[in-house]
């Protein structure tokens, strides 16, 4: 890693209010800012949302509302979802933002006095709710792969389309050269598997929409909305020093956007001459009770909903110890109480309520610093991406902690002999602490006062639920 990084999310499309399955990327993201920061690199994390689109100016004039009254209102929504997390973001990108369409419009004129961009008559199968045209293992009967209940049409227009496919042998070399480029392991392999397969030009325009940035020099055309939305990322970054060689960029997203994240933007990039990022980090989905999330099967949760009845530290901690790191997993309010009671609950919070009532009774203090680096193992387990394995560890340490004070039947210890015992306990108890920073600042924070120079008994940090 370099001095600088780049952390971004996906920004959440506009057509509605994001849930839970969205809320495990940017918790992650955040996780791994702070674990940064925390580092001393200088960190430029983002997310935001995407505006632009058929469908956007669609689902607005349903509702009989002004389009851009309707993305500020679901914009606005998604940041205070967003807060209700504890995530902590450097800027809230907007696809609407002067800034981002000025940019926009200044790669375009690039690439197209480049001559990677040209204009041409296309009939292809198109699915509505993609807003993409399909081909290929991406149709599945009349219907594209995700969308396996709308029907595919056939859809003419003239649009101007970006020449990706002579950008197949660069795409060829950068996977060989950047084997971790794509994470986990076996994305990077589906993604360059259907690199293998040949890549084909791509159309960046749409004729008959009105709600997206024009095309420069042709009024007649807005700009495809996920060349248009890729692009934020590169708005966010050049704004404020941290899209040049001395940054790393990650961007983390999930698997239904791995292909445009992968193959597409460091196309774009390459033509533009711009740099190209070093990791992008795709996970997988969320299912609720063994269902998919959908509106149409009425089982949307909002992240506010769960940190109102959980509390933020323990929906934190559960997401991203059973987040879908590299497989969907399936999460439910029972398994969310299951993971709050055994882990949080009786694990740390009991813990810290244990010691800390042992050393105010005899008046114990410790005046050893309290440590300034993350444990090795932590380290390693971040290098690789893998949270899971790091709270699993940590999780290790708070059971040995509590089997430590079990064993030595520490409340009947006197003198010398629990003096040290006392010592052992405290230090390792603030690592753990130092260690869970990025995963529940809070928690670590409060820890933090109690286990400073005097070890004060108080308040349980988490409740059984
Ligand atoms: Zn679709």
């Amino acid at each position: 890693m370099k001095d600088k990084i780049l952390i971004t999310t996906a920004i959440d499309y506009a057509n509605d209010v994001i849930h839970i399955g969205h809320a495990y990327q940017k918790v992650l993201a955040d996780c791994f800012a702070r674990y940064y920061r925390i580092l001393g690199k200088q960190v430029f994390f983002v997310t935001g949302t995407d505006e632009h689109g058929a469908n956007i100016e669609k689902i607005a004039n349903s509702n009989g509302k002004d389009i851009k009254d309707y993305v500020d209102y679901v914009s606005g929504e998604d940041q205070k979802q967003i807060d209700s997390l504890g995530v902590k973001y450097d800027r809230f990108i907007r696809t609407t933002d002067l800034d981002h369409k000025e940019v926009v419009n200044k790669i375009w004129k690039i690439i197209f006095d480049k001559g990677d961009i040209y204009k041409k008559s296309f009939t292809g199968l198109y699915c509505l709710s993609c807003e993409s045209f399909k081909t290929g293992s991406e149709i599945e009967g009349d219907c594209c792969n995700i969308h396996k209940t709308l029907k595919l049409i056939e859809h003419k227009e003239e649009n101007y389309f970006f020449k990706w496919s002579s950008y197949q042998k660069f795409l060829e070399e950068f996977f060989q050269k950047n084997k971790k480029f794509v994470l986990p392991q076996n994305k990077y392999n589906e993604m360059f598997n259907f690199l293998k397969s040949g890549i084909e030009d791509i159309s960046i325009s749409r004729q008959n929409i009105k709600w997206g940035i024009k095309v420069p020099r042709d009024e007649t055309q807005v700009i495809y909305v996920w060349f248009d939305a890729l692009i934020n990322y590169y708005t966010a970054g050049i704004k404020t020093g941290f899209w040049d060689e001395n940054t790393t960029i990650i961007h983390f997203l999930g698997k239904d956007n791995l292909r445009w994240h992968s193959l597409l933007w460091p196309a774009i990039l390459k033509s533009a001459d711009l740099k190209t990022p070093d990791i992008v980090y795709s996970h997988d989905f969320i299912n609720i009770d063994g269902q998919k999330i959908s509106k149409t099967l009425g089982n949307i949760i909002r992240p506010s909903e769960l940190v109102e009845e959980f509390d933020v530290n323990s929906i934190r901690y559960f997401l991203l110890k059973r987040g879908p790191l590299y497989d969907d997993v399936d999460i439910s309010k029972e398994k969310i109480k299951e993971v709050n009671n055994s882990d949080l609950a009786n694990g740390l919070g009991n813990l810290i309520q244990r010691i800390t009532k042992i050393c105010e009774k005899i008046s114990y203090q410790n005046k050893t610093p309290y440590p300034e680096n993350f444990s090795e193992k932590v380290i390693e387990h971040f290098d690789n991406f893998r949270l899971d394995l790091c709270l699993e560890y940590i999780q290790e340490k708070i059971t040995e902690e509590n089997r430590f004070i079990e064993m030595q039947k520490l409340w009947t210890k006197e003198g010398e002999e629990l003096i040290k015992n006392l010592d052992r306990c405290i230090i390792n108890i603030r690592q753990i602490a130092f260690d869970l920073q990025p995963f529940m600042p809070d928690i670590a924070e409060k820890i933090k006062q109690r286990l400073g120079e005097k070890i004060l008994f108080g308040e349980a940090l988490f409740k059984r639920i």
